[in-house]
Protein backbone atom coordinates (compact mmCIF):
# COMPACT_ATOMS: atom_id res chain seq x y z
CA UNK A 1 0.00 0.00 0.00
CA UNK A 2 1.25 3.62 -0.70
CA UNK A 3 -0.01 6.19 1.23
CA UNK A 4 -0.50 10.06 -0.72
CA UNK A 5 -0.33 13.17 1.12
CA UNK A 6 -0.80 16.55 -0.32
CA UNK A 7 -0.20 19.06 1.94
CA UNK A 8 -1.22 22.34 1.14
CA UNK A 9 -0.77 25.71 2.81
CA UNK A 10 -4.44 25.47 5.05
CA UNK A 11 -5.40 21.96 3.77
CA UNK A 12 -4.35 18.30 3.95
CA UNK A 13 -5.06 15.75 1.43
CA UNK A 14 -4.59 12.01 1.92
CA UNK A 15 -5.63 8.36 0.39
CA UNK A 16 -4.02 4.87 1.33
CA UNK A 17 -4.25 3.05 -1.61
CA UNK A 18 -3.05 -0.13 -3.85
CA UNK A 19 -1.12 1.15 -6.73
CA UNK A 20 -2.05 -2.14 -9.16
CA UNK A 21 -5.75 -2.52 -8.13
CA UNK A 22 -6.16 0.84 -7.34
CA UNK A 23 -8.19 0.06 -4.57
CA UNK A 24 -8.16 2.79 -1.98
CA UNK A 25 -8.04 2.29 2.01
CA UNK A 26 -8.70 5.04 3.39
CA UNK A 27 -9.11 8.85 2.31
CA UNK A 28 -9.48 11.86 4.01
CA UNK A 29 -9.14 15.65 4.22
CA UNK A 30 -8.07 18.23 6.58
CA UNK A 31 -9.36 21.82 6.24
CA UNK A 32 -9.01 25.24 7.94
CA UNK A 33 -5.41 24.89 9.17
CA UNK A 34 -4.73 26.90 11.61
CA UNK A 35 -8.21 28.51 12.47
CA UNK A 36 -10.72 27.62 14.87
CA UNK A 37 -12.66 25.78 12.13
CA UNK A 38 -9.89 23.17 11.18
CA UNK A 39 -11.25 19.85 11.38
CA UNK A 40 -10.23 16.75 10.20
CA UNK A 41 -12.79 13.99 7.92
CA UNK A 42 -12.35 10.47 6.45
CA UNK A 43 -14.37 7.78 6.25
CA UNK A 44 -17.41 9.47 6.89
CA UNK A 45 -16.33 10.51 10.05
CA UNK A 46 -15.25 14.32 11.07
CA UNK A 47 -13.31 15.62 13.44
CA UNK A 48 -13.06 19.20 15.17
CA UNK A 49 -9.52 20.26 16.08
CA UNK A 50 -10.06 24.32 16.65
CA UNK A 51 -6.82 26.36 16.51
CA UNK A 52 -4.69 23.09 16.50
CA UNK A 53 -1.35 23.58 14.42
CA UNK A 54 -0.19 22.10 10.76
CA UNK A 55 2.68 19.24 12.51
CA UNK A 56 -0.46 18.50 15.09
CA UNK A 57 -2.58 17.72 12.34
CA UNK A 58 -0.18 16.13 10.95
CA UNK A 59 0.66 13.58 13.45
CA UNK A 60 -3.27 12.81 14.04
CA UNK A 61 -3.26 11.96 10.35
CA UNK A 62 -0.66 10.08 10.50
CA UNK A 63 -1.73 8.28 13.59
CA UNK A 64 -4.52 6.77 11.49
CA UNK A 65 -2.09 4.99 9.67
CA UNK A 66 -1.48 2.40 12.30
CA UNK A 67 -3.99 -0.30 11.74
CA UNK A 68 -2.07 -0.57 8.08
CA UNK A 69 1.28 0.40 9.22
CA UNK A 70 3.03 -3.31 8.19
CA UNK A 71 1.18 -2.96 4.49
CA UNK A 72 3.04 0.14 3.77
CA UNK A 73 5.55 0.15 1.38
CA UNK A 74 6.17 4.15 0.79
CA UNK A 75 4.72 7.56 0.95
CA UNK A 76 4.30 9.90 -2.07
CA UNK A 77 3.99 13.65 -1.79
CA UNK A 78 2.68 16.44 -3.75
CA UNK A 79 5.04 19.14 -4.11
CA UNK A 80 4.12 22.02 -5.93
CA UNK A 81 7.36 23.66 -6.83
CA UNK A 82 10.33 21.25 -8.22
CA UNK A 83 12.17 24.96 -9.80
CA UNK A 84 14.53 23.78 -12.18
CA UNK A 85 16.12 20.88 -10.35
CA UNK A 86 12.96 18.48 -11.55
CA UNK A 87 11.98 16.99 -14.60
CA UNK A 88 10.35 14.26 -12.53
CA UNK A 89 9.35 12.41 -9.38
CA UNK A 90 12.11 11.66 -7.23
CA UNK A 91 13.05 9.21 -4.01
CA UNK A 92 13.53 12.06 -0.91
CA UNK A 93 17.05 12.07 0.17
CA UNK A 94 18.63 14.86 1.84
CA UNK A 95 19.70 16.55 -1.12
CA UNK A 96 16.38 16.38 -2.81
CA UNK A 97 14.57 18.01 0.56
CA UNK A 98 17.32 21.03 0.27
CA UNK A 99 16.33 21.20 -2.85
CA UNK A 100 12.70 21.08 -2.33
CA UNK A 101 13.01 24.06 0.24
CA UNK A 102 15.93 25.94 -1.86
CA UNK A 103 12.07 26.14 -3.75
CA UNK A 104 9.96 27.59 -1.27
CA UNK A 105 10.57 31.32 -2.09
CA UNK A 106 8.99 30.32 -5.47
CA UNK A 107 6.10 28.98 -3.80
CA UNK A 108 6.49 29.95 -0.04
CA UNK A 109 2.64 28.57 1.44
CA UNK A 110 3.05 25.44 -0.87
CA UNK A 111 6.46 24.55 -0.46
CA UNK A 112 7.48 25.10 2.79
CA UNK A 113 3.95 22.66 3.79
CA UNK A 114 5.54 20.34 0.83
CA UNK A 115 8.63 19.90 3.16
CA UNK A 116 7.18 19.67 6.77
CA UNK A 117 5.11 16.91 5.63
CA UNK A 118 7.99 15.05 4.29
CA UNK A 119 9.92 15.84 7.52
CA UNK A 120 7.35 15.03 9.38
CA UNK A 121 7.06 11.64 7.88
CA UNK A 122 10.26 10.55 7.88
CA UNK A 123 10.54 11.01 11.68
CA UNK A 124 7.09 9.00 11.91
CA UNK A 125 8.01 5.82 9.30
CA UNK A 126 12.04 6.17 9.74
CA UNK A 127 12.20 3.02 7.28
CA UNK A 128 10.00 3.99 4.94
CA UNK A 129 10.95 5.91 1.51
CA UNK A 130 9.41 9.14 0.72
CA UNK A 131 8.78 10.05 -2.72
CA UNK A 132 8.29 13.40 -4.16
CA UNK A 133 6.03 14.17 -7.61
CA UNK A 134 5.82 17.60 -8.15
CA UNK A 135 3.31 19.67 -10.13
CA UNK A 136 6.19 21.72 -12.09
CA UNK A 137 8.03 18.15 -13.41
CA UNK A 138 5.98 17.54 -16.61
CA UNK A 139 6.52 21.51 -17.64
CA UNK A 140 10.35 21.08 -17.85
CA UNK A 141 10.06 19.87 -21.21
CA UNK A 142 9.05 23.16 -22.40
CA UNK A 143 11.27 24.82 -24.93
CA UNK A 144 13.05 28.47 -23.42
CA UNK A 145 10.96 30.65 -26.35
CA UNK A 146 7.70 29.43 -24.09
CA UNK A 147 9.31 29.90 -20.90
CA UNK A 148 10.65 33.07 -20.31
CA UNK A 149 9.39 36.51 -19.95
CA UNK A 150 10.16 39.21 -22.11
CA UNK A 151 11.78 41.23 -19.70
CA UNK A 152 15.36 41.95 -19.19
CA UNK A 153 17.22 38.06 -19.51
CA UNK A 154 19.49 38.72 -16.29
CA UNK A 155 16.22 38.43 -14.10
CA UNK A 156 16.00 34.89 -15.53
CA UNK A 157 20.02 33.74 -14.96
CA UNK A 158 19.78 35.99 -11.42
CA UNK A 159 16.33 35.23 -9.83
CA UNK A 160 14.84 32.39 -11.74
CA UNK A 161 12.11 34.46 -13.07
CA UNK A 162 10.61 32.67 -16.07
CA UNK A 163 7.09 30.54 -16.63
CA UNK A 164 7.16 26.80 -14.91
CA UNK A 165 4.06 25.65 -15.25
CA UNK A 166 1.61 24.18 -12.66
CA UNK A 167 -1.07 21.03 -12.42
CA UNK A 168 1.16 18.93 -14.05
CA UNK A 169 0.03 15.84 -12.42
CA UNK A 170 -3.20 16.19 -13.72
CA UNK A 171 -1.95 16.88 -17.25
CA UNK A 172 0.71 14.13 -17.59
CA UNK A 173 -1.89 11.38 -15.74
CA UNK A 174 -4.89 12.53 -18.75
CA UNK A 175 -1.89 12.54 -21.22
CA UNK A 176 -0.90 9.17 -20.30
CA UNK A 177 -5.06 8.03 -20.11
CA UNK A 178 -5.30 9.67 -23.72
CA UNK A 179 -3.27 6.62 -25.18
CA UNK A 180 -5.92 4.31 -24.07
CA UNK A 181 -9.06 5.85 -25.08
CA UNK A 182 -8.19 7.51 -28.87
CA UNK A 183 -6.40 6.20 -32.09
CA UNK A 184 -4.89 9.72 -32.34
CA UNK A 185 -3.18 11.10 -29.39
CA UNK A 186 0.34 12.85 -30.87
CA UNK A 187 -0.83 16.40 -30.09
CA UNK A 188 -3.21 17.16 -27.57
CA UNK A 189 -4.36 19.97 -25.75
CA UNK A 190 -5.40 19.53 -22.29
CA UNK A 191 -7.93 21.95 -20.01
CA UNK A 192 -8.01 21.21 -16.83
CA UNK A 193 -11.04 23.20 -15.18
CA UNK A 194 -11.42 23.03 -11.62
CA UNK A 195 -11.07 25.60 -9.04
CA UNK A 196 -7.43 26.64 -10.93
CA UNK A 197 -7.79 25.81 -14.39
CA UNK A 198 -4.73 25.61 -16.75
CA UNK A 199 -4.17 24.60 -20.55
CA UNK A 200 -1.44 21.89 -21.76
CA UNK A 201 0.11 21.05 -24.96
CA UNK A 202 1.01 17.77 -25.32
CA UNK A 203 3.30 16.41 -27.79
CA UNK A 204 4.22 13.02 -28.10
CA UNK A 205 4.02 12.60 -24.57
CA UNK A 206 5.93 16.01 -23.49
CA UNK A 207 4.50 19.31 -22.20
CA UNK A 208 5.67 21.78 -24.51
CA UNK A 209 3.15 24.62 -23.82
CA UNK A 210 1.31 25.48 -20.82
CA UNK A 211 -0.62 28.77 -19.18
CA UNK A 212 0.16 29.24 -15.86
CA UNK A 213 3.63 30.69 -15.11
CA UNK A 214 6.05 32.16 -12.31
CA UNK A 215 2.73 31.39 -10.33
CA UNK A 216 -0.79 29.55 -10.81
CA UNK A 217 -1.87 33.20 -10.80
CA UNK A 218 -1.23 33.36 -15.32
CA UNK A 219 -3.03 32.46 -18.10
CA UNK A 220 -7.23 31.34 -17.89
CA UNK A 221 -9.64 32.71 -15.83
CA UNK A 222 -10.08 30.67 -12.85
CA UNK A 223 -12.45 30.43 -9.84
CA UNK A 224 -11.07 33.23 -7.76
CA UNK A 225 -7.63 34.30 -9.81
CA UNK A 226 -7.53 36.73 -12.82
CA UNK A 227 -5.45 34.84 -14.76
CA UNK A 228 -3.66 37.01 -17.55
CA UNK A 229 -3.60 40.86 -16.76
CA UNK A 230 -1.86 43.91 -17.85
CA UNK A 231 0.67 44.55 -14.80
CA UNK A 232 0.26 48.06 -14.92
CA UNK A 233 -3.10 48.08 -13.23
CA UNK A 234 -1.26 47.13 -10.24
CA UNK A 235 0.16 50.33 -10.16
CA UNK A 236 -2.69 52.21 -11.19
CA UNK A 237 -5.20 50.50 -7.98
CA UNK A 238 -2.71 50.59 -5.96
CA UNK A 239 -2.62 55.10 -6.26
CA UNK A 240 -6.67 55.07 -6.89
CA UNK A 241 -7.09 52.78 -3.65
CA UNK A 242 -4.11 53.07 -1.42
CA UNK A 243 -3.57 49.20 -1.07
CA UNK A 244 -0.02 47.91 -1.14
CA UNK A 245 1.45 45.35 -3.73
CA UNK A 246 0.78 42.11 -1.43
CA UNK A 247 -2.63 43.42 -1.00
CA UNK A 248 -3.50 43.87 -4.41
CA UNK A 249 -1.95 40.55 -5.77
CA UNK A 250 -4.18 38.81 -2.98
CA UNK A 251 -6.81 40.63 -4.48
CA UNK A 252 -5.99 39.14 -8.43
CA UNK A 253 -5.57 35.39 -6.20
CA UNK A 254 -8.57 35.68 -4.28
CA UNK A 255 -11.64 37.90 -5.16
CA UNK A 256 -10.82 37.87 -8.57
CA UNK A 257 -11.55 35.33 -11.76
CA UNK A 258 -15.16 34.26 -11.85
CA UNK A 259 -16.09 35.95 -8.37
CA UNK A 260 -14.82 38.65 -8.88
CA UNK A 261 -16.48 39.06 -12.27
CA UNK A 262 -20.23 37.67 -11.00
CA UNK A 263 -19.65 38.81 -7.33
CA UNK A 264 -21.34 36.04 -6.11
CA UNK A 265 -18.99 33.32 -6.44
CA UNK A 266 -16.07 31.87 -7.92
CA UNK A 267 -18.32 28.09 -7.89
CA UNK A 268 -18.75 27.25 -11.61
CA UNK A 269 -22.14 24.81 -10.64
CA UNK A 270 -23.28 27.91 -8.61
CA UNK A 271 -22.99 30.17 -11.57
CA UNK A 272 -24.15 28.06 -13.70
CA UNK A 273 -27.56 27.71 -11.70
CA UNK A 274 -27.69 31.87 -11.46
CA UNK A 275 -27.12 32.40 -14.91
CA UNK A 276 -30.06 29.89 -15.87
CA UNK A 277 -32.29 32.24 -13.17
CA UNK A 278 -31.66 35.27 -15.57
CA UNK A 279 -28.42 36.68 -13.90
CA UNK A 280 -26.17 39.02 -15.94
CA UNK A 281 -23.18 38.90 -13.84
CA UNK A 282 -22.55 35.18 -13.58
CA UNK A 283 -23.79 34.83 -17.79
CA UNK A 284 -21.06 37.16 -18.51
CA UNK A 285 -18.33 35.69 -15.92
CA UNK A 286 -19.29 32.16 -17.86
CA UNK A 287 -18.95 33.85 -21.48
CA UNK A 288 -15.35 35.36 -19.79
CA UNK A 289 -14.38 32.00 -18.94
CA UNK A 290 -14.95 30.06 -21.69
CA UNK A 291 -13.61 33.25 -23.99
CA UNK A 292 -10.44 33.27 -23.02
CA UNK A 293 -10.14 29.28 -22.56
CA UNK A 294 -10.83 28.84 -26.18
CA UNK A 295 -8.44 31.42 -27.38
CA UNK A 296 -5.62 29.33 -25.40
CA UNK A 297 -6.63 26.13 -27.01
CA UNK A 298 -6.59 27.97 -30.57
CA UNK A 299 -3.19 29.55 -29.69
CA UNK A 300 -1.57 25.91 -28.63
CA UNK A 301 -2.09 24.53 -32.28
CA UNK A 302 1.18 26.56 -32.66
CA UNK A 303 3.43 24.48 -30.38
CA UNK A 304 1.66 21.50 -31.44
CA UNK A 305 1.80 22.55 -35.52
CA UNK A 306 -2.07 20.91 -35.21
CA UNK A 307 -4.01 18.91 -33.27
CA UNK A 308 -5.41 15.81 -32.62
CA UNK A 309 -7.65 15.79 -29.44
CA UNK A 310 -9.05 18.59 -27.40
CA UNK A 311 -9.65 16.78 -23.62
CA UNK A 312 -11.64 18.37 -20.83
CA UNK A 313 -10.42 17.59 -17.33
CA UNK A 314 -11.17 19.15 -13.33
CA UNK A 315 -14.35 19.29 -11.92
CA UNK A 316 -15.46 21.81 -14.50
CA UNK A 317 -14.20 19.75 -17.48
CA UNK A 318 -15.81 16.78 -16.30
CA UNK A 319 -18.71 17.85 -15.25
CA UNK A 320 -20.17 20.75 -16.97
CA UNK A 321 -21.65 19.81 -20.33
CA UNK A 322 -22.52 23.30 -20.45
CA UNK A 323 -19.05 24.92 -20.18
CA UNK A 324 -17.71 21.87 -22.60
CA UNK A 325 -19.84 23.14 -25.60
CA UNK A 326 -19.31 26.88 -25.12
CA UNK A 327 -16.03 26.71 -25.20
CA UNK A 328 -16.12 24.27 -28.53
CA UNK A 329 -18.47 26.65 -30.06
CA UNK A 330 -15.82 29.21 -30.23
CA UNK A 331 -13.22 27.12 -32.00
CA UNK A 332 -13.50 27.03 -35.50
CA UNK A 333 -12.45 23.00 -36.92
CA UNK A 334 -14.50 21.70 -33.62
CA UNK A 335 -17.53 20.14 -33.10
CA UNK A 336 -19.21 18.50 -30.34
CA UNK A 337 -21.37 15.42 -31.04
CA UNK A 338 -24.37 16.97 -29.25
CA UNK A 339 -26.41 13.36 -28.84
CA UNK A 340 -23.67 11.59 -27.87
CA UNK A 341 -22.42 14.24 -25.72
CA UNK A 342 -25.81 14.22 -23.83
CA UNK A 343 -25.55 10.55 -23.43
CA UNK A 344 -22.50 10.96 -21.54
CA UNK A 345 -22.81 10.05 -17.82
CA UNK A 346 -21.64 12.91 -15.30
CA UNK A 347 -17.54 12.43 -14.26
CA UNK A 348 -17.43 9.32 -17.01
CA UNK A 349 -14.54 9.01 -19.42
CA UNK A 350 -15.80 9.38 -23.31
CA UNK A 351 -15.29 11.30 -26.73
CA UNK A 352 -18.10 13.50 -27.70
CA UNK A 353 -16.37 14.65 -30.72
CA UNK A 354 -18.60 15.10 -34.50
CA UNK A 355 -17.14 12.50 -37.26
CA UNK A 356 -15.05 15.26 -38.79
CA UNK A 357 -13.78 17.24 -35.77
CA UNK A 358 -10.52 16.56 -34.41
CA UNK A 359 -10.84 14.25 -30.58
CA UNK A 360 -12.84 15.71 -28.17
CA UNK A 361 -12.92 14.09 -24.97
CA UNK A 362 -13.93 13.70 -21.67
CA UNK A 363 -10.87 12.64 -19.09
CA UNK A 364 -11.36 12.59 -15.41
CA UNK A 365 -8.26 13.15 -13.69
CA UNK A 366 -6.79 11.07 -10.70
CA UNK A 367 -3.73 13.06 -9.70
CA UNK A 368 -3.32 10.56 -6.33
CA UNK A 369 -3.37 7.44 -8.26
CA UNK A 370 -0.42 8.78 -10.34
CA UNK A 371 1.50 9.62 -7.30
CA UNK A 372 0.67 6.31 -6.00
CA UNK A 373 1.95 4.73 -9.37
CA UNK A 374 4.99 6.94 -9.67
CA UNK A 375 6.11 5.90 -5.43
CA UNK A 376 5.33 2.30 -6.09
CA UNK A 377 8.05 2.16 -9.28
CA UNK A 378 10.30 4.06 -7.77
CA UNK A 379 10.67 2.59 -4.18
CA UNK A 380 10.07 -1.01 -6.11
CA UNK A 381 13.95 -0.01 -7.45
CA UNK A 382 15.34 0.74 -4.48
P1 LIG B 1 -9.96 21.74 -7.28
O1 LIG B 1 -9.22 22.57 -8.28
O2 LIG B 1 -10.14 22.43 -5.96
O3 LIG B 1 -9.51 20.30 -7.19
P2 LIG B 1 -12.27 20.64 -8.67
O4 LIG B 1 -11.46 20.00 -9.74
O5 LIG B 1 -12.99 19.76 -7.72
O6 LIG B 1 -11.45 21.72 -7.86
O7 LIG B 1 -13.34 21.59 -9.43
C1 LIG B 1 -14.19 22.43 -8.71
C2 LIG B 1 -15.06 23.18 -9.71
O8 LIG B 1 -15.83 22.23 -10.46
C3 LIG B 1 -16.03 24.13 -9.04
O9 LIG B 1 -16.10 25.36 -9.77
C4 LIG B 1 -17.36 23.37 -9.17
O10 LIG B 1 -18.49 24.21 -9.19
C5 LIG B 1 -17.14 22.74 -10.53
N1 LIG B 1 -18.14 21.68 -10.76
C6 LIG B 1 -18.26 20.49 -10.13
N2 LIG B 1 -19.37 19.84 -10.58
C7 LIG B 1 -19.94 20.63 -11.52
C8 LIG B 1 -21.09 20.54 -12.36
N3 LIG B 1 -21.90 19.47 -12.30
N4 LIG B 1 -21.37 21.55 -13.20
C9 LIG B 1 -20.58 22.65 -13.25
N5 LIG B 1 -19.47 22.79 -12.50
C10 LIG B 1 -19.16 21.82 -11.64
Amino acid sequence: MIFVINCGSSSIKFQLMDPSSEKVYLKGLAENIGSNRSLIQYEGKQELVPDMDYQGILSKILALLSPFHKDLTAIGHRVVHGGEYFSESALVTQDVLDKIKSCIPLAPLHNSANALGIETCIKTFPKLPNIAVFDTAFHASLPKHAYLYAIPYQYYTKYHIRRYGFHGTSHRFVADAAKDLLTMHSKLIIAHLGNGASVCAVKDGKSVDTSMGFTPLEGLIMGTRSGDIDTAVLPMLAKKTGKSLDQLLEMLNKQSGLEGISEISGDMRLLEEKAEQGDHQASLAIEMFCYRLAKYIASYQVPLGGCDALLFTGGIGENSSTIREKVVGYLPHFTIDTSIHAKLKRGASGIISAKDSPFIAVIPTNEELLIAKDTDRIQKSL
